[in-house]
């Protein structure tokens, strides 16, 4: 049967799969197979959300807070974000600088379409979350890689952005990730430091993805909204997917100046209206327990975070950084794709799945035009299921031939 691609709009061609839902299929079907599959696949935490968040939820929905909201989101919860952010950062931000999305996602999907202008050049981390490389041409820009380096732990260091630049027309904006996603690395406050001023020198905007603002494991996390003059030139997004357990909940959050706020007001009416309103119930309480509910999960993914490090670095061929942030670690298996002749990061991971049942997704899933050879590990299980998830790895490279 041909493929009826001519149905489709030129744009719907820039907007591709995800690699981690791609391999989260590919594992239910192995897992339908028989195979006993640990997944070290998809990014999300493994916890449940506040159980005083689901009982919300469940109210509101007792009481019929079933019906269309304001696309911005529940005024009551916009306060809230406001104020937390605000104490969070030590800024000064308003409610009417807050949108409720529909996940972080939607609020990347309005933020890189409405502030992307066709033919503009927008600097896009390499690695990277693939969203922005498809929204980015979706709006008719150009994304601009700027390759980051295991040298310097994966940390985008302004004077490579700096570099990008030269050969750009039309520069425009940066989209940054800081816990990043898929490599863990976090960037220190002097990073952060130079890329606004960079973004300022330039007339860029930037588009801060901090989604994993809270998982740092050593040192603090500095946010781009710590800049005095984040209203001109910086658009936060986050989230309560990722700290509170709550990926399908979908409840996302943007900060950026009124105008940006009321260009998205428009935008989420024309998408979808509103985000969910009872599970806006429970981001709300979980705003009120506070972020000491997420400390010793921290703790926990933290240990997981030493183990899965050590692990891995006994797999034959396996380099690794110790990841400061995130729930990501992004070994380097050049060598022991050397060593066993596997051709590509894809075929191990094919292989590593349908041969021990073990997740780990390919570097280029995320999208690597600056080159390949490196995985993506999310260690978000329990230890013993890291531990025999990562045994099966190195048994696996070993019978490969990978010991030298
Ligand atoms: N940004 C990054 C970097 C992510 O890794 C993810 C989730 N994988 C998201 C955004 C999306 O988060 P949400 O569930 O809030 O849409």
């Amino acid at each position: 049967m041909s493929k009826p691609s001519h149905i489709f709009s030129p744009l719907a061609e820039q907007l591709e799969p995800e690699g981690a839902f791609v391999y989260l299929d590919l594992a239910n079907e192995a897992r339908r197979k028989g195979l006993d599959i640990i997944s070290f696949g998809i990014g999300q935490p493994d916890f449940q959300p506040p159980r005083e968040s689901i009982e919300a939820v469940k109210e509101a929905l007792e009481k019929g807070n079933t019906r269309y909201i304001s696309p911005l989101g529940l005024q009551e919860l916009r306060e809230m974000i406001a104020r937390y952010v605000s104490q969070k950062y030590g800024v000064d931000v308003k409610p009417s600088e807050v949108a409720v999305t529909v996940g972080a996602k939607a609020a990347l999907f309005m933020a890189i379409s409405l502030l992307t202008r066709p033919g503009d050049d927008i600097i896009v981390q390499d690695p990277a979350f693939p969203t922005y490389e498809c929204v980015v041409r979706y709006a008719g820009g150009r994304p601009v890689f700027v390759k980051l380096r295991e040298e310097n732990d994966f940390r985008l260091l302004h004077e490579d952005v700096d570099k990008a630049l030269t050969s750009t027309r039309k520069p425009r904006g940066m989209i940054i990730n800081s816990p990043h996603n898929p490599t863990g690395s976090v960037l220190e406050k002097s990073d952060v430091e130079g890329l606004l001023e960079l973004a300022k020198r330039k007339n860029m905007y930037v588009i801060s993805d901090e989604i994993y603002e809270d998982y740092v494991y050593e040192g603090k996390h500095y946010s781009f909204l710590s800049d005095p003059e984040w209203r001109d030139y910086v658009v936060y997004i986050s989230g309560f997917s990722k700290t509170w357990g709550m990926t399908g909940f979908r409840i996302g959050y943007v900060v950026a100046n009124e105008k940006v706020i009321k260009a998205m007001d428009v935008f989420a009416t024309n998408m979808y209206s509103c985000p969910p309103a009872p599970l806006q119930f429970a981001a709300i309480k979980a705003l009120e327990l506070g972020i000491d509910w997420f400390k010793p999960k921290l703790q926990d993914y933290k240990r997981r975070r030493d183990m899965a490090w050590e692990e891995l670095s006994k797999i034959p061929g396996v380099h690794v950084v110790k990841s400061r942030g995130a729930f990501y670690l992004f070994p380097n298996v050049q060598e022991a794709l050397q060593r066993t002749g596997l051709k590509s990061v894809d075929e191990l991971a094919r292989q590593l799945l349908f041969e021990k049942g073990v997740v780990l997704l390919p570097g280029t899933a995320f999208p690597l035009w600056g080159g390949d050879g490196y995985m993506r590990l999310s260690y978000v299980l329990p230890e013993e299921k890291i531990r025999e998830g990562l045994r099966r790895f190195r048994e696996f490279i070993v019978e490969k031939g990978g010991v030298s």
